[in-house]
This record gives C-alpha cells, structure tokens and sequence, in this order.
C-alpha cells in the first residue's frame, strides 16, 4: 500500500507527505474542539512552519557538501532526508542551527505583523448587525507562537533533535571522539525521554498541567496541544528520542568500528 505522496519539489528536494501526517492533523482538529476553524489553521500553519524549517537544515546541509534526498512530513512533525551530512562537526552543528533559526525568524516576522492589525475589528453580519469579529491579529499570533514552540522544542537537547545535535558536535569541538559525544548527546537524550514519560504518567492519573490563566491566548493553545490529550504527543516523541537515539549509536559505532572513526 502507497503511504507516502510528493506535493512539490523546490531547490531540487521533493517535499513528501506520509500518511501519518493525517493523524497529526487529526490530532489537533481534535485538541481544539470545538473550534474547528483554529484547528484547521493550526494544521496548515504547523505544516508549513515544518517546511520551512526542514528546508533551512536541507539548504545549508547542501552548502557545506551535504545531500538531501527528501524532506517527509509526518507524525512527529518533519524529516530531511540527509544523505550526505557535512563532514565538519561545525558545519554539523549550523545545519542543526539553521531550522530552529528560521523558525525563530518566523515567529518575529509573524508576531511583528500581528502587531500591525488591530485586536478585533467591527464588521456587519448578513442581517446587517454590527458584531466584533476576531481579526487576523489572533491567528497571526497563534503562527507566532507555533513556530516559537517549534524553535524552542527542536532545541530541547535531546538527541536526535537539533538541540542534541548541536550539543554533539559542541562536545566534539570540545577535543572528544565523534562515538564519545555521541554516546553523551544520547543519554542527555534519554533523560528528556524519561522526563516525559514521568510527565505523560501523571498527566494519566490526572495531574494536568494548565497554561496560567493570565497567559496570551496562543501560547496557551500550544500549551493544550502538547500537554493536553494525556500526554500522548510527549509519549511518542520519547519513544521516537529513544529509537533513534539507540539506532544513531550503533551507527556510530559501525562507522568506528569499520572506518576508524575518520571524524
Ligand atoms: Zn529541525
């Protein structure tokens, strides 16, 4: 059975979508019931947002001598394929640096434009009425804030996220072996995993963390999605954290073994 379709190819990288991508959306329809039209907004904003990000690892990935194969979107958000990865643990560590960048980029420029729209705005309904509707000050500041919860997550140090990518090349530019900082980004990254799964068990006995009342509107959304919905989200990403983290090892290890550790 088909489960993967290219939308587009830009910069010579095909953009696909996997089916699981669907659940994702599913997903956030479902957490911001009943409001079915910011769930719907959510979804594309976030998919767009991991486009953008995935392309910004992709494009510097290709200037330092990197190859890009795809960039998949999917359940725990997006992948580029990297083929190649930069030889240099410096270059490594600014093609983990350029998605969470561009991210943050596009939260300001989202925030800055929310900026330049009123809060609400007065307009007639079919009846003639005069109602106060949200303007797109609200929706702009809702793509601010999930492209800054993007930023901040990829950030996390938990490898194989770019926080944990960066942590391992920092750690090899610090004199260690390539194994040797990987075997550290690993466990830093089994804490977090760990971490979350403590969290997701007590947000299954029903201790809920909620967003502070006085919080802005938007954070406190992205707040419900990822803590919210018993803490399925933080679940899967511990497990992704783990499995990739152990496969990333051995790889490491192979690469040791049979190559000498040439980096
Ligand atoms: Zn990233």
């Amino acid at each position: 059975m088909r489960t993967c379709w290219t939308l587009f190819t830009v910069f010579g990288i095909p953009v696909r979508a996997h089916l699981s991508v669907g659940l994702l959306a599913l997903y956030l329809l479902f957490m911001m019931l009943p409001n079915l039209g910011v769930g719907l907004f959510l979804a594309a904003a976030l998919l767009v947002s991991i486009v953008l990000h995935e392309l910004a690892h992709s494009v510097v990935a290709m200037a330092f001598g990197g190859q890009v194969r795809d960039i998949t979107l999917q359940l725990l958000g997006g992948c580029a394929a990297i083929t190649r990865m930069p030889p240099k643990p410096i270059h490594e560590c600014l093609m983990a640096a350029a998605g969470p960048a561009c991210s943050l980029l596009l939260a300001a420029l989202c925030w800055g434009l929310s900026r330049t729209f009123p809060a609400i705005y007065q307009d007639y309904d079919i009846y003639g009425r005069l109602v106060t509707v949200a303007a797109p000050n609200l929706w702009l500041s809702v793509a601010a804030a999930l492209n800054l919860g993007l930023a901040c997550f990829n950030l996390v140090p938990a490898f194989p996220m770019d926080g944990g990518r960066i942590l391992r090349a920092g750690i090899q530019c610090l004199g260690k072996s390539k194994l040797a900082a990987t075997e550290i980004a690993v466990e830093v990254g089994r804490a977090f995993a760990i971490l979350w799964v403590a969290l997701c068990v007590l947000s299954f006995v029903g201790i809920r963390f909620h967003a502070p009342a006085d919080w802005p509107q938007a954070i406190a959304y992205l707040w419900e999605i990822v803590f919210g919905g018993g803490g399925i989200l933080l679940l899967c990403v511990a497990y992704m954290i783990w499995v990739s983290g152990k496969r990333e090892l051995e790889y490491v290890r192979y690469e040791e073994t049979y190559y000498g550790g040439w980096r």
